[in-house]
């Protein structure tokens, strides 16, 4: 084991967590959706778009309370890109669906919206674009399909809290309230984090009672405590989906801070693009449409020999780069389920994107030897 001095991801905190945990243990509630659970999602209906936000304990559980309300049914196929975290796929494998694997961009690892058509069949139920590092899938040309065949998007915008589309015509949508459905998540390797956590997002009003049902355990105990019914009971499928009390107030601590968290990572993400823009890697690619997050900071190898020679570099001097995803459609798991072709850019991916230190604290000196490592190793 080396010694890491400077690691790929170091959870920031803003140092008001504690305080409000104390907070929620003095209000004698922590259990979910109390005093800060609400704050939470107000501030995701009030400040994206969204129609109904339902904090969840992952993004995977969003994902899951996702399928759970599209009826998702074994036959049902649904859409997704292959360069993505297993829980994009597992949430819908779960209720038996038949996962259609598409490739990313050329230029961006985000999902091919022109190839997504010929991957439709008459049990196709739902396209999950993944805004990847953040950056907007064209949420235009996906809506537009799924418009034309009947089809449900649900954004995995995990990466995404406070990115944007452009539409053509000029208006500007916060990702996760353009699809019906969107997930987040807060995982600590996120911009704003509570260790674990997430956040479904609900932008088709038809949906609104039924997700408040799923997320109470299948019962009607939101209705209960609004005074819609006269008692609650078990009227659906559920699960145990909400946070406790003692992570919402750490993500409201964090939800407090966001601006100044999402300027700190701009300055790190412009600094390491102006280190690297004269060296031969390709950085990442940003469509127009796109108003991103600063996320994460790729460069693209040119080999997995040279991706695995800079890493090794970074590591001798105690810095953590790292690779991401291996392509879903070749993992051992979707391949004891079907067989699936081969797709390029998505493979491609897998084996040359490599991902960059970016944390709150990191210092402008590490990336100065980050880039100046790099520099070396490939000349
Ligand atoms: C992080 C992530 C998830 C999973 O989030 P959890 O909150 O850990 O469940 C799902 N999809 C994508 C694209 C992610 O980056």
């Amino acid at each position: 084991m080396s010694n890491i001095r400077v690691p790929f991801n170091k959870p920031y905190f803003t140092g008001q967590e504690t305080k409000y945990i104390q907070n929620a243990v003095a209000y004698g509630k922590i259990s979910g959706n109390g005093y800060f659970t609400k704050k939470c999602q107000t501030f995701f209906e009030e400040n994206y778009g969204i129609k109904k936000a339902l904090l969840t304990s992952s993004c995977t559980d969003a994902l899951e309370m996702a399928a759970l309300l599209l009826n998702i049914v074994p036959g049902d196929e649904v859409i997704i890109p292959s360069f993505t975290f297993v829980s994009t796929a597992n949430a819908f494998v779960l209720r038996g669906a038949k996962i259609v694997y598409c490739d990313s961009k050329s230029d961006h690892p985000g999902i091919d919206e022109f190839q997504i058509e010929e991957l439709i069949t008459p049990k196709t139920k739902a396209i999950v674009p993944v805004h990847y590092a953040g950056v907007a899938c064209d949420m235009e040309k996906i809506m537009q399909i799924a418009v034309k065949h009947g089809l449900y998007v649900v954004e995995d915008a995990a990466q995404a809290i406070d990115s944007y589309f452009t539409f053509s015509d000029g208006t500007k949508k916060a990702l996760g309230s353009i699809g019906h459905l969107a997930t987040f998540s807060f995982h600590e390797t996120k911009n704003i984090i509570s260790g674990e956590g997430g956040l479904l997002a609900i932008n088709e009003t038809k949906f609104i009672d039924r997700a408040e049902i799923i997320w109470e355990k299948g019962t009607n105990r939101s209705a209960f405590f609004k005074g819609d019914v006269e008692k609650y009971e078990w009227v659906d499928l559920g699960s145990s989906f909400q946070p406790s009390e003692i992570i919402a107030a750490i993500l409201y601590a964090q939800i407090e801070e966001l601006p100044n968290i999402q300027r700190r990572r701009q300055s790190i993400w412009m600094n390491y693009n102006d280190l690297f823009k004269n060296e031969k890697l390709n950085l990442p690619y940003i469509p127009t449409f796109a108003e991103f997050n600063y996320h994460i900071f790729y460069l693209i190898c040119e080999s997995t020999e040279q991706r695995k020679m800079i890493i090794e570099n970074l590591k001798l001097k105690g810095i953590l780069a790292v690779f991401h995803y291996q392509s879903l459609h070749k993992s051992p798991f979707a391949k004891s389920l079907q067989n699936n072709s081969k797709l390029k850019n998505a493979e491609r991916y897998s084996n040359l994107l490599l991902r960059l230190p970016l944390y709150y604290e990191l210092k402008k000196e590490d990336q100065n030897e980050i880039h100046e490592i790099i520099s070396n190793s490939l000349s």
